[in-house]
């Protein structure tokens, strides 16, 4: 169950997940789309980008893959279980192929990109091969597969961002969104595909960030998670270029974060981050702002300020630690040591005292050690993490961990670490949870219990999830209420309406 590692969350109850139609849409579409999404967060977010391209070419979508002319997995290569998963699906739609020849089948997203056309050669059945920033010529991409030949584009791009594409909200609750800040990533960590499956840093105009917020807002959402690799590393120009280092990410080298070389024009100040996050907070106090992820060498007291400066901001920080130990950190290229992340913890705390924090952390890499190991669990007890994901390590194709370093841990002594990674975590999600009794928290109602009817679900600005019986009172999804802790799980702090 638990396998490769990565800093992309991934919502195990997702995988798979087919985009929903438009509600109420009253259109006659004559050809109809289908499109499956795995992977991280960011995957489901470009599968509404998708939607939308298609939707403007006048596909409508549907749940149910039987009927579509079109059939899209969005893919992530992060694991290798995940690749495993997507080609097993395809050979699911085999039957219906067979049955209806003029069925387009394709596949988009990281997987993709990382093996180009010779997923043409490896799955016959796919028609189309598309990488994630080459969406918009998806039309075209149909219009050639639809006279019988098979289309492939996966030019990775130093400018797209998708910016002027509102997505169609996929499966939403209607309540919380995800709006994607920016694409790529610039850092070189050892284990990660995302560099070569989702190109350079780029990052989306301010502009059309605030205002897609404001389309949210307007339209009864109460929530926005900001979407990108790394955060942090946000900087927009208006009138300008957006970053560009002029890196080949093919050599391996380090890009720096910032744009060197600046050349805006007189005027027209930079957007870092926490100005971005001002600038989404000020939409309206009623809107909750969240963010993922962070990245420990860039995360700024700016940022951390403008969060505390701002009650809709929520406390809450996803910081991936990957490993405790320095000497595994540098092999993983993160650039920062164990000293550098604890300081930075203190530096949370001290500023935003309530703040949670989150972590992902991978056991086993390239020659770690018992003491590494240790190292791990000891920063993990200094942080008292209130949730991580955890993956034991395996190596990836393509990546600088895979050209560089052997993958010399045994599989029973990850796995071994990884459960003591994951029963420690238990422990502190309890501990954590259970500070939190008594206490008063404002509470964003996003759904009915999955358990029962009569209690709602919602988050507390820590992201923690707070379930409570409804009482018959008159309260919605989307409404703010305050609720007491009265008792928690591990999971789930358990409270009545105050
Ligand atoms: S910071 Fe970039 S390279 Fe490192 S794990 Fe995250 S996405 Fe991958």
């Amino acid at each position: 169950m638990l396998e490769l590692a990565t800093t992309k969350v991934h919502d195990e109850e997702r995988q798979g997940e087919a985009y929903a139609p438009f509600g109420n849409d009253p259109n006659p579409y004559k050809r109809k789309f289908y499109i499956e999404s795995y992977g991280c967060q960011m995957n489901f977010s470009d599968s509404e980008i998708v939607a939308s391209i298609l939707n403007k070419e006048g596909f409508g979508a549907t749940r149910n893959f039987e009927e579509a002319d079109l059939i899209f997995l969005n893919t992530c290569s992060i694991r290798e279980k995940a690749e495993q998963t997507v080609r097993k699906r395809l050979t699911e739609f085999k039957k219906l192929k067979r049955r209806r020849p003029s069925t387009l089948i394709g596949v988009l997203g990281c997987m993709a990109e990382r093996l180009k056309s010779k997923f043409l050669e490896e799955e016959k059945l796919v028609d189309i091969v598309v990488g994630p920033d080459a969406y918009r010529t998806l039309p075209q991409l149909i219009a050639e597969a639809d006279g019988g030949q098979k289309a492939v584009n996966v030019l990775l791009s130093r400018e797209e961002t998708y910016a002027d594409i509102s997505p169609v909200r996929l499966n939403s609750n209607g309540i919380t969104a995800f709006v994607s800040i920016m694409r790529g990533c610039n850092n070189m960590c050892s284990f990660c595909v995302v560099p070569f499956t989702r190109g350079r840093e780029r990052s989306r105009d301010a502009h059309s960030i605030v205002r897609e917020c404001q389309e949210l807002l307007d339209n009864g959402y109460k929530e926005v998670t900001l979407l990108g690799q790394n955060v942090d590393s946000y900087y927009f120009v208006p009138n300008g270029p957006s970053p560009s280092t002029g890196l080949n990410v093919e050599d391996g080298a380090k890009a720096p974060s910032r744009w060197e070389g600046d050349e805006r024009a007189p005027g027209s100040d930079p957007i870092t981050f926490a100005r971005l996050l001002e600038m989404v907070a000020s939409i309206s106090p009623d809107l909750r702002v969240r963010f993922s992820t962070s990245h420990p060498k860039d995360i700024t007291d700016d940022v951390l300020h403008t969060m505390a400066k701002y009650e809709n901001i929520c406390k809450y920080i996803h910081l991936p630690l990957q490993s405790g130990s320095t000497r595994v950190l540098q092999l993983m290229n993160r650039s920062y040591t164990r000293e550098w992340y604890t300081a930075k913890v203190d530096r949370i705390r001290e500023i935003l005292p309530d703040c949670g924090i989150s972590s992902d952390v991978i056991s086993g890499f390239c020659t770690e050690n018992e003491e590494d190991h240790k190292d791990t669990l000891s920063l993990m007890e200094y942080v008292g993490y209130d949730m991580s994901y955890m993956f034991f390590y395996s190596e990836r194709p393509g990546t600088l961990a895979e050209r560089r370093y052997q993958d010399d841990v045994p599989l029973e002594v990850k796995k071994r670490r990884l459960q003591e990674i994951v029963d420690l975590q238990g422990k502190l999600s309890h501990q954590s949870n259970k500070k939190d009794l008594n206490k008063l928290f404002k509470v964003l109602i996003e759904a009915s219990s999955k358990k029962t009817d009569t209690d709602w679900m919602g988050r507390n600005s820590q992201n923690k999830v707070v379930v409570f019986p409804k009482e018959n009172k008159d309260y919605k999804p989307g409404d703010y209420v305050w609720v007491k802790v009265t008792n928690c799980t591990q999971a789930t702090l358990l409270g009545e309406l105050v």
